[in-house]
């Protein structure tokens, strides 16, 4: 927990005598505090996107002078957290997950100078190293275009976020796909942000998506085992049908699909240490997954890193 004006900030968790839960975005490993929270502090978009995929209702959304939330470039309404301590003169920026790449369905993110930054890293091994995401974006629609002509093609995506940020790639490319029921009801709350997405959900009583199996199509799912679905629908149709993952996971795991394309909404670590240049940070505190092996690689760069845990000690 963090301590800034008097006030007792949780950071993504859940953490007992917090004043304000701060929820930087509406992926379930950061949403833990949002279902006992008397004072959650989120993006509008966050809120309507808890309420779509988990059903929660957060009534006792709060601010305070001092606080601020910065676009971190992920997801929609994916924010930072601003702090301006008065009494220490200090600037403190919470990153949550972000990414410096710009996105089809993000705003890009925000970096202002700051004293500290409390950083995430999923990606803390400099030898993981993402792509232009354009580049990813063109091999990603070269191949979809191509395996349309033999078959059907399925892609398995992260509901929240990355099938997004697909599907308006696909759109690119002239191709409405068909989603899952899921994607289709996060692609609502989308929609009714101002992102555009062409897509025909499946399963829908009303959807256009029979006139679209017919011939070959391209699909998006969460699934996991894509390869489960693939057979169930070569078996149907009597068709090929390829398989793709989109994920930076790409770049660290070798996945049972036909391709795997490394499309991201994290920072690697070169790009996180941009961030903390761009910041021009004095301090780097690392917090959640992976944050042992960010501290260390920061320090082989000469940073003044170290964990969450040694920053905000009680007392
Ligand atoms: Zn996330």
């Amino acid at each position: 927990m963090l301590s800034v004006n008097g006030l007792n900030i949780s950071l993504d968790k859940r953490e007992r005598g917090s004043d304000l839960d701060f929820i930087s975005h509406a992926h379930s490993d950061h949403t833990s505090a949002a279902k006992s929270s008397k004072h959650v502090l989120a993006s509008d978009q966050t809120i309507q996107l808890m309420k779509q995929v988990y059903n929660l209702d957060i009534s006792g959304v709060a601010g305070n002078a001092g606080l601020r939330l910065l676009e971190s470039g992920h997801m929609l309404g994916a924010k930072q957290l601003c702090m301006d301590a008065p009494e220490t003169n200090e600037r403190i920026v919470y990153t949550g997950d972000f990414q410096m790449q710009s996105s089809k369905t993000t705003r890009p993110i925000e970096v202002v100078e700051a004293d500290c930054v409390i950083m995430t890293s999923v990606y803390p091994d400099p030898s993981v190293v993402f792509e232009d995401k354009m580049q990813v974006g063109a091999q990603m629609q070269d191949w979809a275009r191509e395996k349309l002509k033999g078959g059907i093609v399925l892609f398995s995506a992260y509901a929240m976020g990355k099938s997004q940020e697909l599907i308006a790639l696909l759109n690119d490319a002239g191709i409405r796909p068909v989603v899952s029921r899921k994607i289709h009801g996060i692609n609502g709350v989308y929609q009714k942000n101002g992102v555009e997405l062409d897509y025909a959900p499946a399963f829908e009583a009303d959807g256009d998506f029979k006139e679209l199996i017919n011939g070959d199509f391209v699909g998006v799912t969460e699934r996991r085992d894509v390869e489960v679905l693939a057979h169930e629908l070569s078996v149907a149709y009597n068709k090929n049908v390829y398989t793709a993952v989109a994920t930076g996971f790409a770049k660290v795991f070798r996945f049972r699909t036909d391709a795997q394309f490394g499309l991201s909404d994290h920072a690697d670590f070169s790009q996180s240490v941009d961030y903390i240049e761009t910041a021009k940070a004095k301090k780097v505190v690392a917090y959640g997954s992976h944050c042992e092996k960010f501290v260390e690689n920061l320090q082989k760069e000469g940073y003044n890193a170290c964990l969450f845990s040694d920053y905000a000690k009680p007392g």
